[in-house]
């Protein structure tokens, strides 16, 4: 009967994977098939120690984190290359109006958290804000909803707004290493609300994609200095630029 129920329903609201246009079925609740998800190009090899970017030859730490006087996170990881699928998937929940893409997106992420054991150091979950001006033309935070899913998975509170952004900057991919850093430089402050919630906090920070880490490093620093006690990024997806 369910069955019959469940077949019925598909055919009122056919579900399709949003990489391949396979279709889906309903009680499935998924928006990308196992089929994409297993294709799905993960990070592993060779990659620095403390932001995971790749490397080609070895070493335990990128020349940018050897360069890089402060470091205000312990370290960053992401689950999967910024490459093929993945950044078509990022581009659809960021530029296609697809929302919804975020919970399959989260899922990923929360599986990796659990795998590389971060849940078990994290009190609070926080997103990267983006400024309220694209908030607005988009109608969301994509950090956000990637956030609150893995904050509901884990059972750990979730502050959307503990960070805010105080100006509005030039998309990074525009822009040169040394601007990208000046572009970012006073960039987030903490909402004052949340002042004493983060204090002395284990602190997850969540963003979509890891280029250069300067926008998780600049974030992790207003945390630090508002007396976070640590934090830990996870990005779905690094950037080898
Ligand atoms: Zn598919
Ligand atoms: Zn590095």
């Amino acid at each position: 009967m369910l069955k019959i129920l469940n077949f019925i329903i598909s055919l009122i609201f056919p579900r399709t994977c949003s990489l391949c246009g396979e279709n889906i079925s309903f009680k499935d609740n998924k928006n990308i098939c196992d089929k994409c998800i297993n294709t799905l190009p993960k990070l592993d090899g060779l990659v620095c120690h403390k932001c995971s970017l790749p490397l080609a030859d070895g070493g335990a730490t990128c020349s940018d984190c050897k360069e890089t006087k402060n470091i205000y996170f312990k370290v960053l990881k992401s689950p999967f290359v910024y490459t093929d699928k993945i950044r078509v998937l990022i581009k659809k929940l960021k530029y296609s109006q697809r929302p919804f893409l975020a919970k399959d997106l989260s899922k990923l992420m929360t599986d990796f958290i659990i795998k590389e054991n971060i849940d078990k150091n994290i009190d609070i979950i926080v997103p990267v804000p983006i400024h309220w001006n694209k908030g607005l033309m988009r109608g969301y935070n994509q950090a956000s909803l990637l956030a609150d899913w893995i904050a509901k998975e884990l059972n750990k509170t979730f502050y959307s707004n503990a960070l805010i952004r105080t100006k509005y900057t030039k998309p990074q991919f525009k822009l040169k290493k040394q601007q990208r850093a000046e572009n970012l430089e006073n960039m987030f402050a903490i909402n004052k609300k949340y002042v004493d919630k983060i204090k002395h906090k284990n602190i997850l920070l969540i963003d979509d994609i890891a280029t250069t880490c300067s926008t998780a490093n600049q974030c992790s620093k207003v945390l630090k200095e508002n007396k976070a006690k640590q934090v830990i990024v996870v990005t779905l997806a690094r950037a080898s630029y």
